[in-house]
C-alpha cells in the first residue's frame, strides 16, 4: 500500500474503488491520518473508524467560529460530533455558512431549547410496543435496527436514541420485532431504518432483510439510509450483490443539498439503480441549508440525473435544540409553489409535517383550490391563472 504523500498529484486515485481522483480537499483531509493510504480512503470501515470526532481534529481542518467551538466542546454530552473523512472533505473551510458544515459541525445553539421543542417530536416511543418497532400506520412499520450513523446530523429527529453504542440492539430484540411483524398480518410494508442500517455489516443486514422478506404477508421492504451520501464507499459490489438477492427492495436516501451529489455519490447511486433498486429521496427543510427554491430545485434536478426520485420534503421536527435549523411552514409552501409546474413533475416531492406528538406525515400544499361550491371548483394554476372544473351530474 502506498502512503498518500508519496503519490504524484496527477495519479492520486484509488486502486480499490471507483476511478475517481481525490479532490484537493480530500487530499488535505487524508493528511490528518498519518500513514493512510488510498485503499484506506476507499474502505468504508476505515472511514467509520476514523470519523472526525474531536475538537483537535476538526480545528486542524477549519477555523471554528466561537459558536462552533462551544458546540463541538459541548456536543459529547448530547449528540456526539461524528464526520467521516469523506464527508468532512466536502466542507468548505472558508465558508462558515457552508451547507455541509452546518449539517455536521455542532453549534452552541443546540444547547438552547424553545418552548415548542420535544425529545421525541414524532411520538415514536408511544407507538412502539416492541423495542425498535414503530407501528403508526395500519399496514406498515418502521423497524429501527440500530442507533449508529456514519454522520450525526445536527437536527436529527431521533437524537434521543442515535449515537455510538447508546443501547445496542441485539438479536433477541430483533427477534421480538420480527415476531411482532409475523403476528400482525396487516403489515405488508416494512421500512428498515435506524440509526443507519448500512453501518451494519453485510451479514447482519442480510439476516435482517432475509428474515423480514421471509414473512409471507410482507410484500414491500425498503431501507432508509443516509450512508450513500455521507459514506458512499459503503456501497460496495458485495453489498449490491446481496441486495440483488432480495428484489424487490426499495431505498429511501436522505439528501439535503446539491453539493452532496458528488462523483462518488453518483457512482454509488448508479450501482444501486443498476441493481434494480428504486430510490427515493427524503429531504429535511433546513434554515440556511436548503430553504431557497433554487437550491431545492437544483438538488432535485441532480437527483433525477442519478435516478433518485424526490419523495418527501420534511418540515424540520421540533426536536430539542433545533430552532436554528427550523424555518417557517410558509417558506416550505413557497418552495413547493416554485416547483410544481415550473419543473419536471418527477422533481416535485410531497412536502409534509410530521404531526408533533405522533400525528404522522401530514401533507402541506400551496392552495390551488380557490373555491369549491356545489360541484364547481375554481382552481389556480402555477402561473396564478384561474380555471373552473365542474363535476358531472347524474
Ligand atoms: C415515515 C414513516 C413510515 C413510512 O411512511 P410512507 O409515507 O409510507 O413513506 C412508516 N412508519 C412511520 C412511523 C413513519 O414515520
Ligand atoms: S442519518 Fe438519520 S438517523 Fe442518523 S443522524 Fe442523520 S437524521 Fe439522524
Amino acid at each position: 500500500m502506498t502512503p498518500v504523500d508519496t503519490i504524484k498529484e496527477e495519479t492520486t486515485q484509488s486502486a480499490a474503488g471507483p476511478n475517481i481522483p481525490l479532490s484537493p480537499q480530500e487530499k488535505r483531509v487524508i493528511k490528518l491520518f498519518p500513514g493512510a493510504t488510498l485503499a484506506d480512503w476507499e474502505d468504508w470501515r476505515w472511514q467509520l473508524r476514523n470519523r472526525v470526532r474531536s475538537f483537535e481534529q476538526i480545528s486542524k481542518l477549519m477555523k471554528l467560529t466561537p459558536q462552533e467551538e462551544r458546540g463541538v466542546k459541548g456536543a459529547g454530552d448530547k449528540l456526539t460530533m461524528s464526520i467521516p473523512p469523506y464527508f468532512a472533505a466536502l466542507i468548505d473551510d472558508k465558508d462558515t455558512g457552508c451547507p455541509i458544515r452546518l449539517q455536521s459541525v455542532p453549534q452552541d445553539h443546540e444547547f438552547q431549547t424553545a418552548p415548542e421543542e420535544m425529545l421525541d417530536p414524532c411520538g415514536e416511543e408511544k407507538s412502539s410496543e416492541v423495542h425498535g418497532l414503530v407501528h403508526r400506520y395500519p399496514d406498515r412499520v418502521l423497524f429501527l435496527v440500530n442507533e449508529m450513523c456514519a454522520m450525526y446530523c445536527r437536527y436529527c429527529t431521533r437524537s434521543r436514541m442515535v449515537g455510538d453504542g447508546n443501547h445496542t440492539l441485539n438479536t433477541s430484540t430483533y427477534d421480538a420485532a420480527l415476531e411482532y411483524i409475523r403476528k400482525h398480518k396487516e403489515i405488508r410494508d416494512v421500512l428498515i431504518s435506524g440509526g443507519d442500517p448500512l453501518t451494519l455489516g453485510d451479514r447482519m443486514l442480510e439476516y435482517l432483510i432475509s428474515s423480514v422478506k421471509k414473512i409471507p404477508h410482507v410484500e414491500f421492504v425498503r431501507i432508509g439510509t443516509r450512508i450513500p451520501v455521507t459514506l458512499p464507499q459503503r456501497v460496495t459490489p458485495e453489498l449490491i450483490a446481496m441486495f440483488k438477492k432480495y428484489s424487490p427492495l426499495w431505498m429511501s436516501i436522505h439528501f439535503n443539498h446539491p453539493r452532496e451529489v458528488t462523483p462518488r455519490v453518483k457512482h454509488a447511486c448508479n450501482m444501486i439503480a443498476d441493481a434494480g433498486i428504486p430510490m427515493g429521496s427524503q429531504t429535511v427543510l433546513l434554515r440556511g441549508v436548503n430553504d431557497k427554491p433554487e437550491i431545492m430545485k437544483k438538488l432535485f434536478h441532480e437527483l433525477l440525473k442519478i435516478r433518485v426520485r424526490p419523495y418527501y420534503i420534511y418540515q424540520c421536527d421540533p426536536i430539542v435544540g433545533s430552532k436554528h435549523f427550523r424555518t417557517t411552514v410558509e417558506t416550505g409552501i413557497n418552495i413547493m409553489q416554485n416547483l410544481r409546474g415550473h419543473t419536471t413533475g418527477y422533481a416535485v416531492p410531497t412536502y409534509v409535517i410530521d404531526g408533533p406528538g405522533g400525528g404522522g406525515k401530514i401533507p402541506v400544499n400551496p392552495d390551488y383550490m380557490v373555491s369549491k361550491e356545489k360541484g364547481r371548483y375554481v382552481l389556480r394554476n402555477f402561473k396564478g391563472e384561474l380555471y373552473t372544473y365542474v363535476d358531472p351530474t347524474y
